[in-house]
């Protein structure tokens, strides 16, 4: 494996508070590779032989409480994950962007660029999260 890419990993844990453990040098290696929004079962079908359920478990939430991955909720209701673009701390999201999925090969990939756009809510209503999934054929399959 590339030492720059350890290096890389070792300094995105270091900035975000966690301490080093394999476990999670090797799931921070797999989002920076894939460059997709994961699921659990995609994730543990990579990483399934190295470590158990309970550690992978674990390893995702703390990044997602860390600010190293944010939620990204796909349109059958799971839960994917995906690398956030840098500015995110502690319990500290600022992941305001837009998904997109492929109905051809079904891939989740943030949209960084487009922000999700103001929505006007009735004032009963106090609005704590907003997820925008955008459908449609990613570059590679139109
Ligand atoms: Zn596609
Ligand atoms: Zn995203």
């Amino acid at each position: 494996m590339h030492i720059e890419k350890i290096q890389e990993v070792k300094d995105t844990l270091k900035k975000h508070g966690l301490r080093y453990t394999a476990c999670r040098q090797d799931m921070l290696l797999l989002f920076k590779d894939k460059r997709e929004a994961l699921s659990h079962p995609e994730i543990e079908a990579i990483l399934s032989d190295d470590y158990d359920r309970v550690t992978l478990y674990r390893t995702l939430n703390s990044f997602e409480e860390s600010g190293i991955i944010h939620r990204v909720i796909d349109d059958g209701g799971a839960a994917r994950y995906a690398t956030c673009s840098g500015g995110c701390e502690t319990h500290e999201h600022h992941d305001n962007h837009v998904h997109f999925k492929c109905k051809v090969c079904g891939k989740v990939r943030c949209l960084e660029e487009t922000e999700i756009p103001t929505i006007a809510l009735s004032p009963d209503y106090v609005a704590e999260e907003i997820n925008l999934l955008v459908l449609g054929k990613c570059p590679d399959c139109r």
